[in-house]
């Protein structure tokens, strides 16, 4: 059975690390749409000439072109044994899209990481960035933030966009956006929720013992079926 796994979770909530992380412990390709927009961009394909246009206009890529590429993406060679999806679908319009893509293939297996808003609002506001290059400050284990930038040794600021005002606000349109999708999923046999607000490594543990439960699932449902 190949692990077709999609990541939801609000800004904040360390989808981005963990989708990397099951992705490379499974090794199959972790695909975030930021990725494939700038791929397609790169690669001057009729598609990633259309993406460019659109940005270019300052547009959001549509609905009907992110699932073209999306598509496009998934019938990869590498793709064909699993892949972990980041950022997509973000909406019950494209959840239906690749229900269609995937058509013929493996179920998907949805997982949630649920963190409570006072959580996120507090970790957002917390991210620190270098003054002088721009990285991302590290937070250890336990919540604490370094002195100074760890590349540079420059003076660490927060994100400009990461206000509580501007992070409540995100928080509040990703809620309003993503609660359609989740009612969308949810009642799955394929998915599961994992508690985020854990410490990263015990969030590891507990998505791939999710994903581990949801593999099972499909085998008994396929066994089942013959
Ligand atoms: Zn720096």
């Amino acid at each position: 059975v190949s692990l077709n796994l999609i990541m939801l979770g609000a800004p904040g909530a360390g989808k981005g690390t963990q989708a990397e992380r099951i992705a490379r412990e499974r090794g199959i390709p972790k695909i975030s749409t930021g990725d494939i927009l700038r791929e397609a961009v790169a690669a001057g394909t009729e598609l990633g000439r259309r993406v460019k246009a659109t940005m270019e206009q300052g547009q959001l890529v549509s609905d009907e072109l992110m699932i073209a590429i999306v598509r496009d993406r998934l019938a990869r060679e590498d793709a064909r044994r699993g892949f972990v999806l980041d950022g997509f679908p973000r909406t019950v319009a494209q959840a239906l899209s690749l229900d269609e893509i995937m058509r013929g293939r493996d179920p998907l297996i949805v997982a949630d990481l649920a963190v409570a808003e006072a959580d996120l609002v507090r970790r957002l506001a917390n991210r620190l960035v270098c003054g002088s290059c721009g990285t991302n400050a590290v937070v250890d284990a336990a919540g604490n933030a370094p002195k100074s930038c760890q590349q540079c040794g420059g003076p660490l600021v927060q994100r400009k966009d990461d206000n509580e005002a501007v992070v409540r606000e995100r928080l509040q349109v990703y809620q309003r956006q993503t609660k359609p999708l989740l009612d969308f999923y949810r009642s799955r046999p394929t998915f599961r929720e994992v508690d985020g607000a854990q410490s990263p490594e015990r969030v590891a543990a507990d998505l791939s013992a999710a994903v581990d439960s949801a593999l099972k699932q499909i085998t008994s449902t396929q066994g089942a079926g013959r």
